[in-house]
């Protein structure tokens, strides 16, 4: 039977975030933003409201809650912040995902109670210089010499890599040739603190500027073989499921930007008064948040419907490409018009909007662009011979 109403639970938990998000991170996120600080301090309180571990098992410390519960948490912060909705988005889906999906039950031991704690941050590397779309075109290196893994190469732009809590590093690195010439790709840990390992925060931001983004060095870093993720040949699978769960966050940050950045532009018509009446009531502009809040609707439809298949354990490869690419464009569509509707003021910082407008354009861009979306797509489609 088809149901579109909110469990009680899910309503709950949405007052809830709405709460924190508006006590807590509304108020700072402008500052930061500004000084381009990722607040430590915001990461604990946001640690202390669940919301790391919100999809792992309770055995490992996490509230299990699932991954709609985990979408409307991300949602209800974006409404305020993109760069805080980032860190927990990456943190829960890029860092601690792998661990949780494919790790072993010691790997999961020693890394994933911390990691919900919110003590300490996972990140993913899987983006080089040279691998960026093209993400099996890892150049880094794992040779396995005397038991441990010998490291070499580079990431870039890595989430939560390089704060004072950056703990873990997933590695994609090529570990052998296959018979047919293509690269053997493997999932590696690598320990933030392991000789060799260098991290440094990237500067310069135009969006998510109080997210924290790292470049990392590896030099003939050591691992123990043991920190092999999973099988031996299978990372590239490994990221690509991964990417399937990242792309309903970055979604759920396209939705609450959206819905954010729309509550503005209609508080700011409704107060705004040109030629005698608010601007609201001009038709132009009435029309503009009506089609707003149409695409918001639509757009919360399509990402709730992609994370219900996940949560059933249905494939959802390509509703999440979907809600990712649909969710990430209404955004744009929507703070375009936002900043409109502000006129002059919507340039301005004092505003907030401008922020919004900033913050979302990474969403086109991160966890595969929107034109890698649209090849997801076509692909299940069958648009290709
Ligand atoms: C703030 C930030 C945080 C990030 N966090 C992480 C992270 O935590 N972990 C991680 O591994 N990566 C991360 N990334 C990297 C991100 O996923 C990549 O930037 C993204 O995948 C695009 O790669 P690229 O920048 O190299 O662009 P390119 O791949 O060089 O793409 C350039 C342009 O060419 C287009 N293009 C490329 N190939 C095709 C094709 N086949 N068909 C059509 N068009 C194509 C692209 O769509 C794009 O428009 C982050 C990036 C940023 C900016």
């Amino acid at each position: 039977m088809l149901n579109f109403d909110l469990a009680e639970e899910h309503q709950i938990l949405r007052n809830s975030m709405r709460d924190f998000a508006e006590s807590e991170i509304k108020p700072v996120a402008e500052e930061l933003d500004e000084r381009e600080e990722f607040s430590l301090d915001l990461v604990k309180k946001m640690a202390e409201m669940g919301l790391f571990g919100m999809v792992v098992s309770e055995d490992y410390g996490g509230s299990n809650v699932g991954y709609l519960s985990y979408i409307i948490a991300v949602e209800e912060i974006a409404r305020v912040d993109g760069s805080a909705a980032a860190t927990v988005a990456a943190g829960n889906s890029l860092g601690i995902g792998p661990i949780y999906y494919y790790g072993n039950d010691e790997q999961k031991k020693e890394w994933l109670p911390r990691l919900c704690r919110g003590e300490i941050l996972a990140s993913f590397g899987l983006t080089e210089a040279n691998a960026g779309s093209d993400a099996g075109a890892t150049q880094t290196t794992a040779v396995l010499e005397d038991g441990q893994w010998l490291i070499n190469g580079s990431k870039i732009f890595i989430t939560n890599s390089a704060s004072p809590i950056s703990a873990v590093i997933v590695v994609q690195s090529q570990t052998g040739t296959l018979k047919d010439g293509r690269r053997e790709l493997s999932c590696i840990l690598v320990p933030n603190d392991t000789p060799g390992v260098t991290a440094m925060e990237m500067h310069g931001k135009l969006m998510w500027r109080s997210s924290n983004t790292g470049e990392l060095y590896f030099e003939d870093v050591r691992v123990p073989e043991e920190n092999l993720l999973g099988k031996r040949g299978e990372g590239f699978k490994q990221m690509l499921a991964t990417l399937d769960r990242g792309r309903l966050a970055i979604a759920a940050m396209g939705l609450g930007g959206a819905q954010g950045a729309f509550e503005l532009a209609m508080n700011y018509a409704k107060e705004r008064k040109q030629f005698g009446q608010t601007i609201a009531s001009f038709q132009v502009n009435a029309f503009k948040l009506a089609d707003m809040a149409t695409e918001i609707e639509a757009a919360r439809n399509v990402l709730y419907k992609a994370c219900w298949f996940c949560d059933q354990g249905r494939p959802f490869t390509m509703e999440a490409a979907m809600a990712k690419l649909y969710c990430s464009e209404v955004m744009r569509r929507v703070v375009n018009e936002a900043v409109q509707i502000h006129g002059g003021y919507g340039l301005m910082r004092e505003y907030q909007v401008e922020r919004f407008f900033r913050d979302q354009k990474l969403l086109e861009i991160g966890e595969g662009t929107s034109e890698i979306q649209r090849l997801v797509i076509s692909r299940k489609l069958g648009c290709y011979e």
